[in-house]
């Protein structure tokens, strides 16, 4: 729902705002690059202009453009919106105009702010603009209003010569603009858990590099399209960013440790991994790795499991949903659309032995394990090629 003059996006952040000033202009800016590139990846003509505290979104395509900003990292919400001159009349004019159009009965409210000089204050755009939306319905309905919780809330943000008149407070993710932060290798497996891991470093920032190991007998060719698919699916929020796969053959590893390691191969391919991640990250200079580890998922996550493995690398292994359970993760798989591409059980359980290890040691895992396995994880890691991602569609 938007005023019938809609004519701009209002673009509100969070966190960034409690950044110091220096930063907080660095950051913004960034914010509006994304922004322009999410806005030209779509195709919709617009301008995006910088205020202290906001972005605006000058624009013809006002609920395109809301849907653009919406799904831009460091985004808290955004509201397509009608500007007018900061003056009494032109917002009660706007909420009036704004009223006929979208008040259809039940109570409503006006929600105004105010930022700059002015002759009125925010109680007087809420009493004016209040009268006005009254006066615009009253032939037609008998309004009430409920400034607690009403069914329509006009929006009103005065800031300095421009007010912002609108209907609607659209939720973006939040978080950070993208590349605010050093990248990350994120290992995607084609399952539920990582693509989401990889979105909320994604949130917080950091661009992501995705490495997928190819288990080759161990995998399918299934997993590997179900990976590309998921990852093909966040490049949704970063237009801007090189999300091709990185593909990395670990067949043959696989079956080494399958034919040489007893219960603790599951921890040693996991020492592979890490060190194949490693690899990758030292090579696009990234600065840790991304994966999608909840503590005691699976018998090579449990805390334990994970102390032991720990030394395969040097970098920070970041696991977002550390303490997710796997509802909460396939709720959010969902919210963001990877969880249609990721409903088969991948990582490696046809590598799985009957009774897996649940609390080695990492004394007891190197030990069991090829001594050179950390050389191959690197071989492996420089064989790797590129899948290229097919560009994403987004419906307007
Ligand atoms: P997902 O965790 O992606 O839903 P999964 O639960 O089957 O898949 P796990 O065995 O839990 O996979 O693996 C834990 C993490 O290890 C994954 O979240 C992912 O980050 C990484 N991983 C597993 N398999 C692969 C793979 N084939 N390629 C790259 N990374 C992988
Ligand atoms: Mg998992």
């Amino acid at each position: 729902m938007h005023p019938p003059d809609a004519d701009a996006v209002l673009v509100r952040h969070g966190d960034i705002g409690i950044k110091s000033r220096s930063v907080q202009t660095r950051m913004e800016e960034r914010l509006a690059e994304n922004l322009r590139a999410q806005l030209d990846a779509r195709g919709i003509d617009g301008r995006v202009e910088r205020e202290y505290g906001r972005l605006v979104v000058h624009t013809d395509e006002a609920e395109a453009a809301t849907a653009a900003a919406t799904d831009t990292f460091g985004v808290v919400s955004a509201s397509p919106a009608s500007v007018v001159d900061a003056s009494l009349d032109a917002i009660t004019d706007a909420l009036a105009r704004a009223a006929r159009e979208h008040y259809h009965g039940g109570t409503f409210g006006v929600d105004a702010r105010r930022a700059g000089e002015h002759d009125f204050g925010s109680h007087d755009i809420g009493r004016e603009g209040g009268q006005a939306v009254w006066e615009a319905v009253e032939d037609d309905f008998e309004p009430e209003v409920d400034l607690d919780d009403p069914d329509l809330t006009f929006g009103v943000e005065c800031r300095d010569a421009r007010a912002f008149v609108y209907l609607e407070e659209r939720d973006g993710p939040g978080g950070m603009p993208l590349g605010t932060q050093r990248p990350l290798v994120a290992l995607v497996s084609g399952g539920i858990d990582s693509p989401v891991a990889a979105w909320l470093a994604m949130k917080r920032g950091a661009p992501v590099v995705p490495v997928y190991l190819d288990l080759g007998p161990f995998g399918g060719p299934d997993h590997e399209a179900r990976a590309v698919e998921t990852v093909r699916h966040l490049a949704k929020w970063a237009p801007d960013e090189d999300l091709d796969v990185r593909h990395v053959p670990a067949g043959d590893a696989l079956e080494r440790l399958d034919a040489d390691v007893g219960n603790t191969r599951m921890l040693s391919f996991r020492r592979f991994m890490y060190r194949v991640a490693e690899r990758v990250a030292e090579d696009v200079g990234a600065v840790g790795i991304v994966t999608g580890e909840a503590i005691g998922q699976k018998s090579s996550q449990t805390s334990a499991n994970m102390a032991a493995v720990a030394g395969a690398t040097a970098l920070p292994v970041h696991r977002p949903l550390l303490s997710w359970d796997k509802q909460e993760v396939i709720a959010k798989a969902r919210e963001l659309g990877t969880y249609r591409d990721a409903t088969i059980d991948v990582g490696c359980d046809r590598l799985a032995p009957a009774q897996p290890a649940t609390a080695a040691s990492a004394e007891r895992v190197e030990a069991a394990e090829p001594a050179d396995l950390l050389d191959w994880a690197e071989d492996a890691a420089d064989a790797r090629d590129v899948i290229e991602l097919d560009p994403v569609e987004v419906e307007a």
